[in-house]
């Protein structure tokens, strides 16, 4: 690391994230000022602190709720558990809002299930939880994201995939009016851009006097990739 004059910095704390750089505070909590260029943010994250405030069986290193793969509390089999506060025994999923969206579905089935059971005196068994991993889609800024999908099969990027992220998002809200109140938003920012995009090119145009496309990473073309499925 040294080597390639790469600088660790132990037991900081980022107090602020600014425009062009991090207010930190070192190890005595003296607070200090690092400009960046990029900055990339890798911290994990952890249950919040009511969970660890409460008695039931946890995972002991990630102090996460352990649930069996009904999603139910091993501990408790009417106590259910979604999301980044939880662990299925045995079977570990990514803490991804992903994850968590398809988790409610199941959890949901279950309750009813339950209730069912209880009114009805049966003992029908619960639903297990089974992961389908949809793929990822990753902002990369202004007007550009990728998309990766089928086990990597299927490939997007640039702004058609900007276009792409924000619509599967509005798509996949919980209800009807928060799917058309994210259809609009991603409406106008993508209108928004385009409309700059188309500005930004006439200025060019009058500025070079020649018919040069405009460079800005607003007209980076859309990449599609399909390859064999790994
Ligand atoms: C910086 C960052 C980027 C991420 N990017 C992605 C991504 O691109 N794609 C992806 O799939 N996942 C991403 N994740 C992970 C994703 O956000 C989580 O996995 C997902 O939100 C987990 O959902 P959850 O319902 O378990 O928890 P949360 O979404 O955190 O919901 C917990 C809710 O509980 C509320 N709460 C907390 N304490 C209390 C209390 N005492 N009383 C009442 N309410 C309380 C909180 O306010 C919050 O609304 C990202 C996470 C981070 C931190």
């Amino acid at each position: 690391m040294d080597y390639s004059r790469v600088t660790v910095r132990y037991n900081n704390q980022v107090k602020e994230v600014k425009e062009d750089g991090l207010v930190l505070l070192d190890e005595t909590q003296n607070e200090y000022f690092l400009a960046s260029d990029l900055i990339l943010f890798t911290a994990g994250s952890q249950p919040s602190s009511i969970i660890k405030q409460l008695d039931i069986e946890k995972d002991p290193r990630s102090q996460k709720i352990l649930v069996t793969d009904s999603l139910c509390s091993k501990q408790y089999s009417n106590v259910f558990a979604l999301g980044d506060c939880s662990l299925i025994e045995g079977n570990s999923v990514p803490a991804t809002a992903q994850v968590a969206v398809q988790q409610s579905f199941t959890i949901t089935k279950n309750i009813l299930r339950q209730l069912n059971n209880e009114e009805r005196k049966e003992n029908k068994p619960l639903e297990k939880f089974q992961y389908l991993d949809l793929g990822e889609m990753l902002s990369l800024g202004d007007y550009d994201a990728t998309i990766s999908s089928l086990n990597g099969w299927f490939g997007l990027s640039g702004p058609l995939a900007f276009v792409g992220r924000r619509a599967v998002y509005a798509l996949r809200m919980p209800t009807t009016v928060q799917s058309v109140k994210a259809g609009i938003a991603a409406g106008a920012v993508t209108t928004g851009k385009f409309i700059s995009n188309v500005f930004s090119f006439l200025h060019h145009e009058e500025a070079d006097g020649s018919k040069k496309s405009s460079s800005n990473d607003g007209s980076r073309g859309s990449t599609v990739t399909v390859n064999e499925a790994k």
